[in-house]
């Protein structure tokens, strides 16, 4: 099986979603960069703030920032059973950390799934998007609704649109992919780690496709 594992794709191609399913299926670690930052802002702490007003622009929060928290996160005991980065690495710099950072700690990263989607679709998944204020799951006001209008099926909580999902943030967003997170798929292809699938087959088969992969089936 493989156990440590990161998650790419541009926003809106379903990293959260399988991300979820993943490591419940797995039984992993899930590091989720965007998440610890989120809740570092409704906690208010120091690292919240300053990752506020980057996250509502649509831009990246700075990489030694981002290296630190993810350093201090893998290095944790629990992580030893496996986890799944989702978000992390998003630029080059990130990725050398990464690297140096796991050979240090013998936590190999064993795969990078990259999960690819048009921009069209990006669009249309993202101005839809809601997500639950208390657990973070993903919902779509078409495509994936909750059973009760407004609330969140997992757990009861209030849905809710994300700051950085309006047009002006996603096309920060977007171009940041572009420039900064899509040369990462050359770096993990050269190290010959990277699969990509098409994030547009619904998210069943995509899953299904992942659970094969990770089982080395
Ligand atoms: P999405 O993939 O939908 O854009 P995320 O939840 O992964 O959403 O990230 C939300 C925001 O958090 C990003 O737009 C960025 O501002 C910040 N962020 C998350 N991960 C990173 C990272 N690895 N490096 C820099 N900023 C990050
Ligand atoms: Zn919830």
């Amino acid at each position: 099986m493989l156990k440590n594992i990161i998650l790419m794709g541009p926003p809106g191609a379903g990293k959260g979603t399988q991300a979820k399913k993943l490591v419940t299926g797995f039984n992993l670690i899930h590091i989720s960069t965007g998440d610890m930052f989120r809740d570092a802002i409704k906690a208010g702490t120091e690292l919240g703030k300053l990752a506020q007003s980057y996250i509502e622009r649509g831009d990246l929060v700075p990489d030694e920032v981002t290296i630190g928290i993810v350093k201090e996160r893998l290095a944790q005991d629990d992580c030893a059973k496996g986890f799944l980065l989702d978000g992390f690495p998003r630029t080059i710099p990130q990725a050398e950390a990464l690297s140096e950072l796991s050979k240090e700690i013998k936590r190999p990263i064993d795969v990078v799934i990259n999960i690819d989607c048009d921009k069209d679709e990006l669009i249309r998944r993202i101005s839809g998007r809601r997500v639950c204020k208390s657990c973070g799951a993903p919902y779509h006001v078409e495509t994936m609704r909750p059973k009760v209008e407004g609330v969140c099926d997992l757990c009861g909580g209030e849905l809710m649109q994300r700051k950085d999902d309006n047009k002006d943030a996603l096309e920060v967003r977007l171009s940041h992919y572009v420039h900064d997170t899509k040369p990462l798929l050359d770096y993990y292809a050269n190290l010959g780690l990277l699969k990509t699938y098409d994030g547009a087959m619904g998210s069943e088969k995509l899953f299904d496709e992942l659970t094969k992969l990770i089982k080395g089936e």
